[in-house]
């Protein structure tokens, strides 16, 4: 094997100091390679006033610089077309729309003209308004798709500088990549065959340079916050992108360890993939629906392969994102097809708009909030812009008349809620019918639940909607008020507190009472110690990322239904998270004496 080969090379250099960072694990697997760093450290802008005869030139040199731009991201699909490597185009597509952005480009022509400042002064000061902004929302995902916009920036700014792009696809020896942050265009550009693992400064778990390192399946550390200046090029570097580990120098028996470790990884991973095709049912023939969250169309064929069974989670916002206005209802019909036409006859559950910020959708102009993880997002921004939501339940109603979809409504707190979007709905449908447009009459309407209210209400909610889905990820941050994204407070964020096994079985007591659905889409349905006590309260899907779904599917095989009740029992008296946790590896150690069940890695 290559990485047996790279060891045996590089092992008289180990005569370093060993180093280990921590960061973000934000791919899993295990990777030894080389450091190859990648040049993507700001550049330092200095603006300066230009004589007024100089501003046509430096307008000049700013559009020269945007058109090579274009060029560059345009050759990078074709180079990606060459190698059939398609299914990342819409990155490059949405920089490429970025490039036409009236804020962006107009703003910053408008200041070089207006201030008579230099054009990468100017776009420098464009740059950060929009940092600012996206700064201040409130909901991770969202706030890392304001990095696509300072890439394309910077991209700009490189050009201006006439500096040469590095070239990422000819590498000659097997590369860790180190960098201050990655483009998009710069990971989807990565020579697999070379590139065994990057690592960055910048980047979370849901910045898109993550989200593309798990579709592409290489092992990724961000977030390391100073990486670039504490290991040099050439350094022999583990990556452990399942604990966010990376050692730089590491000494023989460090390496040992860790070769270890990838060996059992890779093992593991072989046996999972025949797991992807198999039925997700127990020994004593209990069938679970498995089924997929996606955050982009092109996930779909990927959580096909995986063996998704539906969409238990589309997330719209990506089609809101980094574009100067919102998504019309043929674009939105025209997606919500595509994933539809994929999945048939599976469901596709399409869950409505749910931001937790304002500025990115250029219709709105909400105030800003001191409390936006409960200000004016998610449901209660579609009700408050009704014209808005009204354009994506028209999209939703006409896409359902091409396979099975199902409709949700984000963050519900209350009845009322639930009525409003009801009322909408209906007002909907019956404009559709006016318009002799084609829509599923019997279309299931169900919400989210990952609210505390939402939980203590959900008997009376369950009369009034087709389904439930917890959002675990959110019931989670507001039943132990604990903020999901700040890593200060991040040791009480507890999947296994006594509260939250509490609330997941006071909604599935309601739903089984209701026969109403029920389905959990929160990232806990990925974690398959916890999808085993899930299905023991009563669920019955589960939907998870991709990578999740054949380590679910395994265990679920390995379960008998029969021992559930008894382990709800035993949970649910258990007083603390970490009581909970030990009464669940004495209990999957009896039931799978051979496995490892809580193993991620
Ligand atoms: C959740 O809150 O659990 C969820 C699935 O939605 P999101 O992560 O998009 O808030
Ligand atoms: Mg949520």
């Amino acid at each position: 094997m290559l990485w047996k080969n790279w060891s045996m090379a590089n092992s008289a250099k180990i005569d370093q100091q060993e180093l280990v960072l921590h960061g973000v694990a934000a791919s899993p697997g295990i990777a030894i390679g080389e450091a190859y760093f990648l040049d993507r450290q700001r550049l330092s802008v200095v603006e300066h006033p230009i004589d007024d005869e100089l501003v046509e030139s430096e307008l000049a040199a700013f559009a020269d610089a945007v058109e090579l731009a274009r060029q560059q991201l345009r050759a990078v699909q074709a180079e990606l077309e060459q190698q059939s490597r398609t299914e990342h185009f819409y990155i490059i597509d949405t920089q490429l729309l970025i490039l036409q952005d009236d804020m962006l480009i107009g703003g910053t022509t408008a200041l070089i003209r207006d201030l008579r400042i230099n054009a990468a002064g100017a776009l420098k000061r464009v740059l950060k308004n929009f940092r600012q902004t996206f700064d201040r929302i409130e909901d991770e995902y969202l706030r890392e798709r304001g990095s696509d916009i300072e890439l394309v920036g910077e991209r700009i700014l490189r050009n201006l500088a006439g500096h040469e792009p590095q070239a990422l696809m000819d590498l000659d020896r097997r590369s860790v990549i180190i960098a201050h942050d990655l483009s998009p265009a710069d990971t989807c550009q990565l020579d697999k065959r070379q590139v065994v693992a990057f690592v960055t400064d910048l980047g979370g778990r849901t910045s898109h340079t993550a989200i593309l390192a798990r579709s592409l399946d290489i092992p990724a550390v961000v977030g390391l916050e100073n990486v670039t200046r504490r290991i040099s090029a050439g350094a022999p570097v583990i990556v452990d992108g399942c604990s966010g580990e990376i050692v730089c120098w590491p000494s023989s028996k460090t390496l040992q360890a860790y070769l270890e470790k990838k060996r059992h990884y890779e093992f593991y991973q072989d046996e999972l993939r025949n797991y992807c095709e198999l039925p997700a049912r127990t020994l004593d023939g209990q069938q679970v629906s498995v089924q997929a969250n996606l955050e982009f169309p092109q996930e779909a064929e990927i959580a096909r392969r995986n063996g998704a069974l539906g969409v238990g989670l589309l997330r719209t916002e990506f089609m809101y994102m980094a574009r100067s206005l919102p998504p019309t209802e043929e674009e939105q019909l025209d997606t919500y097809r595509q994933i539809i036409e994929e999945f048939n006859p599976y469901p596709v559950t399409i869950r409505t708009l749910d931001v937790g910020g304002d500025k990115f959708v250029p219709d709105l102009s909400l105030a800003d909030e001191a409390n936006p993880a409960m200000g004016m997002r998610s449901i209660r921004l579609s009700l408050w812009e009704r014209k808005l939501f009204r354009i994506q339940l028209r999209a939703i109603l006409r896409a359902s008349a091409y396979g099975r979809v199902r409709l949700m409504f984000p963050m519900i707190s209350g009845l009322s809620e639930v009525r409003a979007c009801r009322e909408m709905l209906t007002e909907v449908m019956a404009e559709l019918r006016a318009q002799d447009m084609a829509f599923d009459e019997n279309l299931e309407m169900g919400i989210m639940v990952e609210t505390p209210s939402a939980v203590l209400l959900a008997d009376v909610l369950a009369q009034e909607v087709d389904f439930f889905s917890i959002g675990t990820n959110d019931l989670i941050q507001y039943c132990l008020a604990v903020d999901r994204g700040n890593e200060h407070v991040a040791y009480l964020y507890e999947p296994f507190h006594p509260t939250i096994l509490r609330a997941l079985k006071t909604v599935a007591d309601a739903a089984r009472n209701a026969g109403i659905s029920l389905c959990v889409c929160g990232e806990m349905a990925a974690e398959p110690m916890y999808s085993i006590v899930l299905m023991s309260l009563g669920y019955r899907e589960l939907s998870m990322n991709s990578p999740g779904i054949s380590r679910v599917k395994k265990l679920i095989r390995q379960w008998n239904t029969g021992k559930g009740e008894a382990l709800v029992q035993t949970l649910l008296r258990q007083k603390t998270a970490a009581d909970v946790l030990l009464s669940l590896h004495e209990a999957f150690a009896e039931f799978f004496p051979e496995a490892d069940p809580g193993r991620d890695f």
